[in-house]
């Protein structure tokens, strides 16, 4: 199965996604980690986007596509993704649905992490202590929460209507979260 978890930042994606990795077997697809290994390495990608990613911006959707493409083409990985923080836009959504065509795969499960604007300022601020990441200071945080909700809320809209997306409560304690979505991907 291919699964997308949604959500501002600091909903909890990458921990529930990790979650699920670990028992359902699947592979974490995290643009977020992608574009960050291409800062760390300093390629010609990391040295383009590093600017605009510690402002709390996107990566334009031809980085992130690329980015992506050759983990869709895997074999090993053909119907064991799980998204998390992609897709972001509309047409990353629609980029993902092509490149799940053309390798004969479907989305199976999307969650929606919902978590109000204070939870998530309190949570990224505890983050910002213990993971030491550049672009969590508070500022950054509210851009980024602004950006999502301008981009990524019509690709909810978008996936509402699938009748395999589901909302989930992201205020609550991560094991509730993640019992959950478990219980979902169970069935
Ligand atoms: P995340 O770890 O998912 O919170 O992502 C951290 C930052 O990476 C975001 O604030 C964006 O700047 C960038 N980013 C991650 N995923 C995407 C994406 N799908 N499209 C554009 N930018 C992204």
């Amino acid at each position: 199965m291919n699964v997308i978890i949604f959500g501002p930042p600091g909903a909890g994606k990458g921990t529930q996604a990790n979650n699920i990795v670990n028992k359902f077997n699947l592979y974490q697809v995290s643009t977020g980690d992608l574009l960050r290994n291409e800062i760390k390495n300093q390629t010609d990608i990391g040295k383009d986007i590093e600017n605009t990613i510690s402002k709390g911006g996107f990566a334009t959707d031809e980085i992130v596509n690329k980015l992506i493409k050759n983990l869709i083409y895997d074999p090993d990985k053909k119907n064991k993704l799980i998204f998390d923080g992609y897709p972001r836009s509309l047409t990353q959504a629609k980029n993902l649905e092509f490149l799940l065509n053309c390798t004969n795969q479907k989305i199976d499960f999307v969650f929606f992490l919902n978590v109000d604007k204070e939870t998530i300022i309190k949570r990224i601020e505890k983050r910002k202590i213990l993971e030491k990441r550049s672009d969590d200071n508070l500022n950054t945080i509210l851009k980024r929460y602004d950006t999502y909700m301008e981009t990524t809320r019509p690709v909810l809209d978008f996936y509402s209507k699938n009748p395999n997306f589901y909302e989930i409560d992201g205020g609550d304690q991560i094991h509730e979260i993640s019992s959950k979505i478990e219980q979902k991907l169970s069935v």
